[in-house]
C-alpha cells in the first residue's frame, strides 16, 4: 500500500553509534518512517555498509532516500566540473541503490547569467545521459532534480517538471521550504502549495503523486532567497498547509524534513499530518 511517509534527512541526532543502521533503529523507536542518506559533502559509504542496511531496513519497514553531493553543476562552462558532477549523482544513485533506496535528489545546475531555456536543454542533454547508464545497469532508482532555493540556481517547478515530463525515470523532488523561499515569502498558501500538486498530477499523472520525493523543514531567507534552515517553530513555514494539501490530494511518498533539529520536526509533521488524516478519515467514515 502506498502511503506518505515522513523522516529525517540523515541519522537521527539522537542516535548512538552515527551510522545509518543505527540511525534506521532509532526511526523505529520514534515512530518515523523513512530516512535519506544526506551525502552531501562526498558518497562515502562502502557497499558492504550499504548492503547492511538494506537488510536492517527491510527488517524495520524503513524507506531510504538518497541525497547526492551539493557540489553538481550540470551547466558549468567548465566539461570536466559537468563529467564531475555526473559522476557525483551516478556514484549516489548506486550506491543508494544498492541500499534499497527509492530516489536519489540533488540540486542540477546554476545558470551563470545562461538565458534559462539553454540551461534547461543543457541539463535534459547531461540528466538524459546519466538515466541511460542507470538504465544499462538495471539501476531503476528515481532521478529527482530538486526545486531550488535561490534564483541563481536552475530549478523552478516548471523548470523540474518539465525536466520529468521529457525525460522517463526522472521525477520531481519538490521542497516546500525552497519554493517559499525563492518566492521571497509568498509561496506559503494553502492554494498556492495545492497548484504545485495538481501541476505534477496533470503534466505527469496521478503515478508521480503516489512516489513523490519531497523536503520541508524551516528557513530563512534574504533578497536572493534561501539563507539557512531552520525549525519549523522559529520560521514563518505554513507547514500545516502543506500537509493538508498533501492529505487532501492523496499524496505518498517521502517527506523528509530538513530542519536542524531532524527527528524532532519530523514529529512535529507526523503528529499534524496524522491529526489531520484522522479527521479526513472521520469525516468519510461519518
Ligand atoms: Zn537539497
Amino acid at each position: 500500500m502506498s502511503r506518505l511517509r515522513i523522516g529525517t534527512a540523515g541519522i537521527p541526532l539522537a542516535a548512538q553509534p552515527r551510522t545509518s543502521c543505527a540511525g534506521v533503529e532509532k526511526l523505529v523507536e520514534l515512530g518515523l518512517d523513512c530516512m535519506e542518506l544526506e551525502f552531501v559533502r562526498s558518497v562515502q559509504m562502502q557497499e558492504q555498509t550499504a548492503r547492511e542496511l538494506r537488510d536492517v531496513c527491510e527488517e524495520n519497514q524503513i524507506e531510504l532516500t538518497v541525497h547526492a553531493p551539493y557540489y553538481i553543476n550540470l551547466n558549468s562552462k567548465d566539461p570536466q566540473k559537468v563529467e564531475a558532477s555526473k559522476a557525483r549523482i551516478l556514484k549516489a544513485a548506486r550506491i543508494g541503490w544498492l541500499a534499497g533506496a527509492k530516489s536519489v535528489t540533488f540540486h542540477a545546475a546554476y545558470y551563470h547569467g545562461d538565458d534559462h531555456s539553454v540551461v534547461f536543454e543543457k541539463v535534459k542533454q547531461e540528466l538524459v545521459q546519466v538515466r541511460a547508464i542507470l538504465d544499462d545497469e538495471g539501476n531503476s532508482i528515481c532521478l529527482c532534480p530538486e526545486t531550488t532555493g535561490s534564483s541563481s540556481q536552475f530549478g523552478t517547478v516548471t523548470e523540474i517538471v518539465s525536466l520529468a515530463l521529457e525525460i522517463p525515470g526522472v521525477y520531481p523532488c519538490i521542497d516546500f521550504s525552497h519554493l517559499h523561499a525563492r518566492s521571497l515569502g509568498a509561496m506559503n498558501s494553502y492554494e498556492e502549495f495545492r497548484r504545485v500538486i495538481h501541476l505534477i498530477g496533470d503534466k505527469l499523472g496521478r503515478s508521480a503523486l503516489e512516489h513523490l520525493h519531497m523536503h520541508l523543514s524551516g528557513i530563512e531567507y534574504g533578497a536572493k532567497g534561501e539563507r539557512k534552515h531552520l525549525t519549523l517553530p522559529e520560521s514563518d513555514m505554513n507547514y500545516p498547509a502543506v500537509l493538508q494539501v498533501l492529505a487532501d490530494c492523496d499524496v505518498s511518498g517521502w517527506l523528509i524534513c530538513e530542519s536542524p533539529n531532524l527527528e524532532e520536526d519530523a514529529l512535529l509533521l507526523k503528529h499534524e499530518y496524522t491529526k489531520i488524516t484522522n479527521i479526513k478519515g472521520g469525516i468519510h467514515n461519518g
